[in-house]
């Protein structure tokens, strides 16, 4: 196995490596691999980015690790918390650079949404992330890297079990689009030795790449929820262009073949509502057509705007009405409840800080943050 990417200079980041690649990153030290595994707990159960602090090492490893690799997380930028729970932290991925994260808490789990990149190249006409370009993929250490500091913020509830407990790939960027970095810090997410996040408890969303959804299927299955919004190709070409190459039947096909070994035995349809464009009893109709067969459920969410964009919401009574069908037609329908409104953490809100690379906007556009609540200096070494 080759020795892991995300490396900070010339030294490897150990916050981005799986079990095994740290294994083979301290056999070829002359380590054993309960060292590696020594290690890997301390960073991730511990959430420890220093060497000093790994009190059951050898002095003489804990003074030579520094020397060959560093554990380092993304700077915290700002940290914001809104009325309902829900807290959204920005990260500094460098290069004026930034992610966010939102952690949302339910009754029964507490759910992290993860950006797998720095903006999106897909551009999808309703979305602001893709709105913003594209400037690179997000590395493991970047990724398992939101779920390191959500997990220092959260802490653990009073039964000692980790207040984050669920994990959807539904932040800024195609996660489908980064797939190394993706399935490895996933296997990080799932590692006992590190989150021991159950795969049914870890959600990829994407807007259908659909070759490499069939390689997620052999290489990492966890739950599935797949971008529809819309019930023909037509529709679908203008609001999900990346549609255009993987039109519906393929991406279909390909989600019926993906069910076969995902954890959960059904795909998340999201549906985006948008008034008047989508969200007619008619597109209601013809959605239930398409997914005949698929075993599925529907979770439609009232759009959330940003400026310029050339779309509104659906009104309540369209949405009601749209839902009606589907469950008339027995299918499983949930809206989604708009979460920490005013801190901008909603769905499709996440702008975070991309400096465009891709030419395909033409200026360069950094996010109107909100007032953050607290600033905190502290970054890797905090
Ligand atoms: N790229 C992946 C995952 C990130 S987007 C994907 O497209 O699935 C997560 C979800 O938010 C997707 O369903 C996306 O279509 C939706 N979304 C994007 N912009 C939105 C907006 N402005 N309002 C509501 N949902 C939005
Ligand atoms: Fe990218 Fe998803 Fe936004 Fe489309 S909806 S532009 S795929 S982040």
């Amino acid at each position: 196995m080759a020795v892991p990417q995300s490396a900070i200079g010339d030294k490897p980041n150990l916050l981005g490596m799986t079990l095994p690649e740290m294994t083979v990153f301290f056999a070829a030290m002359g380590e054993k691999p309960f060292r590696a595994k020594q290690v890997f707990r301390w960073i991730h159960h511990g959430g420890v980015d220093n060497f000093d602090a790994m009190t059951d090492l050898a002095k003489s490893l804990r003074e030579k690790l520094p020397q060959v690799a560093v554990i380092q997380a993304p700077k915290l930028m700002t940290e914001q918390k809104s009325k309902d729970g829900t807290r959204k932290w920005l990260l500094d991925v460098g290069t004026g650079n930034g992610i966010e994260v939102v952690f949302i808490p339910e009754a029964d789990r507490g759910t992290l949404c993860v950006s797998s990149q720095v903006g999106c190249a897909l551009d999808c006409t309703f979305c602001s992330t893709g709105k913003q370009g594209f400037n690179r993929n997000l590395t493991t250490a970047e990724i398992i890297g939101q779920l390191w500091w959500a997990n220092k913020a959260m802490g653990r509830d009073p039964k000692g079990e980790r207040i984050v407990s669920n994990v959807v790939m539904m932040g800024m960027g195609e996660p489908l689009a980064n797939f190394d970095n993706v399935t490895s810090a996933m296997d990080i997410m799932l590692d006992d030795h590190a989150y021991g996040l159950s795969r049914r408890r870890v959600t990829l969303s994407t807007s259908g790449v659909v070759p490499n959804l069939k390689r997620l299927k052999e290489r990492c299955p966890v739950a599935l929820a797949v971008s529809l919004h819309a019930p023909n190709d037509a529709l679908r070409d203008v609001l999900v262009p990346i549609n255009q190459k993987y039109p519906l039947a393929e991406l279909l096909a390909s989600i019926r073949d993906y069910l076969q070994a995902a954890p959960r035995d059904f795909v998340t349809f999201e549906y985006v509502m948008l008034d008047g464009v989508n969200d007619t009893a008619q597109h209601a109709h013809e959605l239930v057509k398409l997914v005949e067969g698929i075993e599925c459920k529907f979770n439609l969410i009232p759009w959330n705007p940003f400026p310029d964009a050339p779309y509104a919401r659906s009104s309540n009574n369209a949405i009601h009405r749209f839902r009606d069908v589907l469950q008339q037609a027995g299918l499983i329908v949930t809206v989604r409840k708009t979460r920490g409104d005013d801190i901008d953490a909603a769905c499709g809100q996440l702008a975070g800080q991309v400096v465009d690379k891709s030419q395909r906007t033409q200026q360069t556009k950094l996010s109107a943050l909100t007032i953050p609540i607290a600033i905190h200096s502290a970054g890797a070494t905090a």
